[in-house]
């Protein structure tokens, strides 16, 4: 069975300005490390539907989506915090990338694909059930996971972050979910400020200190990522993959490469074989300096799809 390839055009018409680092180039890079790496030639690409205020009020509270919808702009721009705005193209792109999560979901609930990678900005696991911060609108992989749980009636869905940022957004929603393990690491001291409490039985989010490099992070994955997903068993894992703790992007400074991207994969790709018969679904959340984070996806969906 092939893996799917999720994506849209809408995801590059988002556009936050030129100077900004969620910049739409992020994802033409992507497809063509995968195009020059033949990775695409073992993927079946499918466009990202337009997620429905139904769907994403399963992870956002209803006033919260009918808000942000309606303060789509028609020109110009609106703030909705200091590093995230709104164009008239951004509402579009949000509810791709929200669906896109779900079409993953359908594809692989009925065996029509092994795996997913969603190839979609604005990415999502820095926005909480009522608030849009961070780059980031709807939280695209909550959504998908309520999808999952809520309509196909999974029971235990296993939620995986790795990007240098913690999700404060996934924790925000999930808090008390016991359907749900989050099991993450980030960079402490960095934005958004938080996750390191322990909120709660269903989240394992390790801080990991600055400069402590691969090591550490392979250790928080073996004590305790691992342990508590095997436990967990999950049905259906899902990734908020951002590659924003490479060493060549500046925005975090754990100092890792494209090999422990690829190699964390792995962990998840023998994790998913020995739960749910390989299922997992990645999405894109951060990663901006376009060559670090091409080579980086390039590296997480070879060994997504054991090409
Ligand atoms: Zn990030």
């Amino acid at each position: 069975m092939l893996a799917a390839y999720i994506t849209h055009p809408d995801c590059v018409r988002h556009d936050m300005g030129p100077q900004h680092p969620e910049c739409p180039q992020r994802l033409g890079a992507i497809r063509d490390q995968l195009l020059i790496k033949g990775l695409l030639d073992h993927m079946v690409p499918h466009d990202a539907p337009l997620a429905t205020p139904e769907q994403l009020a399963r992870a956002h509270s209803a006033l919260y989506v009918q808000e942000l919808m309606a303060s789509s702009p028609t020109e110009g721009i609106v703030q909705v915090d200091p590093d995230t705005s709104m164009g008239p193209h951004t509402l579009r792109a949000a509810l791709r990338a929200a669906g896109a999560v779900i079409e993953a979901t359908d594809l692989i609930l009925s065996n029509q694909a092994s795996t997913a990678f969603c190839a979609v900005r604005p990415p999502g696991h820095h926005a909480e059930r009522e608030a849009a911060m961070g780059f980031c609108f709807f939280n695209n992989v909550a959504v998908g996971i309520r999808h999952a749980l809520n309509v196909h009636g999974l029971e235990r869905v296993a939620l995986i972050d790795f990007d240098v940022h913690h999700g404060n957004g996934s924790e925000d929603i999930f808090r008390g979910d016991q359907r749900v393990l989050m099991c993450s690491t980030f960079e402490k001291g960095l934005y958004p400020f938080n996750g390191e409490e322990a909120i709660g039985p269903n989240m394992v989010n390790v801080g990991l200190p600055t400069r402590s490099g691969k090591d550490a992070f392979r250790d928080a994955v073996l004590q305790h990522w691992l342990p508590a997903l095997d436990a967990f068993r999950p049905q259906l894992i899902y990734i908020s993959a951002g590659f924003d703790a490479h060493r060549e992007d500046d925005m975090g400074n754990l100092g890792w490469t494209e090999a422990d991207y690829e190699w964390v994969t792995e962990q998840l790709m023998a994790l998913a074989d020995r739960h749910c018969q390989g299922r997992v679904i990645s999405c894109l959340e951060g990663g901006y300096v376009l060559s670090p984070l091409s080579r980086s996806v390039a590296a997480h969906v070879k060994a997504l799809i054991r090409a």
